[in-house]
């Protein structure tokens, strides 16, 4: 009889994308990690969907663990495969999409994207319209795309 394998291999998944969302709350109102693990925890989810918040002060919290695979961005499966980082806010007075990025939540995102790429640097920076048409103009309510297309990570890659 053949043997067993009972050895379990650790799975790492791979790191193709960095997703960028809002949190679709009001202009101004702050809320952090905590906050919205509780949302998604009564909307059904084990724990909070994304792997990093970034809240209005510019504040970078931790949300799940980076090897869990996120709750994000089901679309075209990208949730197994990507890192998703959230910014406090994204709707205006009106409840209307809106770039309403404090100056420095545009810091620590940027700087925040330039660490997970320094880490993968082959990994694509989008925004969560980008996968999901339904979005359009919706989150993260700028173009990720073209606003980090210029931090390539690979100055780590090439040494
Ligand atoms: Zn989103």
């Amino acid at each position: 009889m053949k043997k067993i394998q009972t050895r379990v291999r650790r799975i790492e998944r791979p790191i193709e994308h960095i997703i960028v969302h809002c949190s679709a709350t009001p202009q101004g109102k702050d809320f952090g990690a905590d906050d919205i693990d509780r949302w998604h925890r009564n909307k059904g989810l084990d724990l909070i969907g994304y792997h990093y918040v970034v809240r209005l002060d510019g504040t970078v919290e931790r949300g799940r663990d980076l090897f869990k695979a996120g709750a994000h961005c089901n679309d075209q499966y990208r949730d197994y495969d990507s890192i998703g980082v959230c910014y406090i806010g994204g709707l205006d007075d009106s409840g209307e999409p809106c770039d309403t990025r404090t100056p420095e939540q545009r810091t620590a995102l940027r700087a925040l994207l330039q660490t997970l790429k320094g880490v993968w640097p082959l990994a694509k920076i989008s925004g969560h319209r980008d996968w999901a048409p339904s979005r359009q103009g919706g989150c993260p309510c700028f173009d990720a795309q073209q606003e980090y297309a210029d931090i390539t990570g690979d100055v780590y890659m090439n040494r």
